[in-house]
C-alpha cells in the first residue's frame, strides 16, 4: 500500500510524527525501512502456524522447524518489502519524496510526502506494488514447477502463493487498497478532480469493508465450515479497512477546501513601528490605522519583529508606557517570513514547517505585504466548510 501523508489533524500541528512502536531497521535509496514491534508477533504466529506442515515435508527437522518457520516469516516479509520499495521508487522517480517505507502485521506501508502531479503518476505509483507482488508470485510458481519435492519446495510454493494473494487482493478497488489507488486515478482522469476521486475510492473502500464484514456470513450460508478466528479476522481486516477508507474521505473534504485559503487575502492590515516605541503608544497608532498587526523596525529600517497580540495584551495597562514594542515582538526568523503569494496547500506545509502564531508575508522584492495569523487561518478554514 501506499499512503499520503498531508495535512489531516489541526492546521497547526506539526507534519512529522512519532511512531514509537517501529524500529528503524536500515535504508534504501534514502528511504528509511522500519519494523513495526508488532510483526515480531506476526513472525512468530507464522513459524508457530507452518511447523507441522514443516515437519510433514521435511521430517528430519525436529525443533529446527521452528528455525525454518521464522525464516519463511522472513522471506515473506521481504517480498512485502519489495512491493513497498516498489511504490517508493516509482514516486521518487516522479520527484514525490518518500519518508519512510513501515512493515507491520499485514504487510507495509509507503508513507509518501504529498501529491502525484496527475493521474497517471497516481496510476503507476499504485499500479506497481500489486504488479511486483504478482511478478514475484509468477517467478516463485515458475520455480516452484522445478523444485524437487521437500523443504525448499514448500517455501517456494508458499512464497508464490503469498505473493500472488496479496497482488490480487491489492487491486481490489477501494481505498486503502492498492486498487483503491488505481480507481481514484482513474476517476481524477475522467473528472479532473483529484479529490472528488478520492471520495469515490474511500466510499468504494467502505463497500470493500462492509464486504469484508459480512464474507463469514456469505461463506457460511454458503456452506463452508468456520471457526471463531474466520469471523474475529475478518471483523479485524473490515474494521482497518473501514478506518482507513473513512480517513481518506476526510483527507477529501479538507483537501478540497484547502485552495480557498490565500495567504494575501487573509493578511491582517499592518503598520510598521520603530521596535523602541512604548506599547501604549504602539497600540494607539495600530488602532488608529485600523490595523490588526504591528512589525517592529530597528533603528536602521529593516523589519525585526512582530508584535505578539497575546503578549501585548497581557501587560497591565499601567505598565504599558514603560515596556517596548520589542520586549513583546517575536524576531522575525527565515521560517516565519512567508511569501504573500502562498496559498493552499503550499501555505500550510510552509506553516507546519515552523509552527508560530504569527507569520510575516513578503512581496517577491522583500517588501513587507502584511501579518499572517494563524488563527485567521484556522477560522477561515473553518468558515469554508
Ligand atoms: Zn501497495
Amino acid at each position: 500500500m501506499a499512503e499520503r501523508t498531508g495535512p489531516s489533524g489541526g492546521l497547526g500541528a506539526p507534519a512529522e510524527r512519532n511512531d514509537p512502536g517501529a524500529v528503524r531497521i536500515g535504508s534504501i535509496g534514502g528511504v528509511d525501512v522500519m519494523v513495526r514491534t508488532s510483526w515480531l508477533l506476526v513472525a512468530a504466529l507464522i513459524a508457530y502456524l507452518v511447523a507441522p506442515q514443516l515437519q510433514e515435508v521435511a521430517p528430519g527437522l525436529g525443533g529446527l522447524r521452528y528455525v525454518a518457520g521464522v525464516a519463511f516469516a522472513v522471506l515473506l516479509t521481504l517480498s512485502l518489502l519489495l512491493h513497498e520499495i516498489s511504490h517508493a521508487l516509482m514516486a521518487k522517480r516522479y520527484g514525490i519524496h518518500v519518508r519512510s517505507i513501515t512493515l507491520h502485521f499485514i504487510g507495509g506501508v509507503t508513507a509518501i510526502d504529498g501529491e502525484p502531479a496527475n493521474a497517471k503518476q497516481e496510476f503507476a505509483i499504485s499500479a506497481v506494488g500489486p504488479v511486483t507482488s504478482l511478478a514475484i508470485g509468477g517467478a516463485a510458481l515458475g520455480l516452484y514447477q522445478v523444485t524437487p519435492d521437500g523443504l525448499l519446495s514448500w517455501v517456494v510454493g508458499g512464497l508464490a502463493g503469498a505473493n500472488i494473494v496479496v497482488g490480487v487482493l491489492n487491486l481490489v478497488p477501494g481505498l486503502p487498497l492498492d486498487g483503491g489507488r488505481v480507481l481514484r486515478a482513474a476517476v481524477w482522469k475522467v473528472t479532473g478532480n483529484p479529490h472528488r476521486a478520492t471520495s469515490v475510492s474511500g466510499w468504494a473502500g467502505r463497500g470493500v469493508a462492509l464486504l469484508m464484514f459480512a464474507s463469514p456470513l456469505l461463506l457460511a450460508a454458503a456452506g463452508v465450515p468456520l471457526d471463531f478466528v474466520d469471523y474475529l479476522l475478518a471483523v479485524v481486516f473490515g474494521w482497518f479497512l473501514w478506518s482507513a477508507a473513512t480517513s481518506a474521505i476526510v483527507s477529501a473534504k479538507i483537501r478540497s477546501r484547502l485552495p480557498a485559503l490565500q495567504a494575501r487575502a487573509l493578511a491582517r492590515r499592518t503598520v510598521t513601528l520603530p521596535d523602541d516605541l512604548p506599547v501604549t503608544e504602539g497600540m494607539r497608532q495600530a488602532t488608529e490605522a485600523q490595523a490588526g498587526a504591528i512589525v517592529t523596525l530597528d533603528s536602521s529600517g529593516q523589519a525585526r519583529g512582530v508584535v505578539n497580540e497575546t503578549a501585548a495584551a497581557a501587560i497591565p495597562v499601567e505598565r504599558r508606557p514603560w515596556v517596548t514594542l520589542d520586549a513583546v515582538s517575536r524576531g522575525i526568523d527565515p521560517g516565519l517570513t512567508l511569501s504573500a503569494d502562498l496559498a493552499g496547500e503550499g501555505l500550510i506545509r510552509a506553516m507546519q514547517q515552523q509552527p508560530a502564531t504569527e507569520y510575516l508575508l513578503v512581496e517577491a522584492d522583500g517588501a513587507i505585504f502584511g501579518v499572517l495569523s494563524t488563527a485567521d487561518v484556522d477560522a477561515a478554514f473553518s468558515a469554508t466548510g
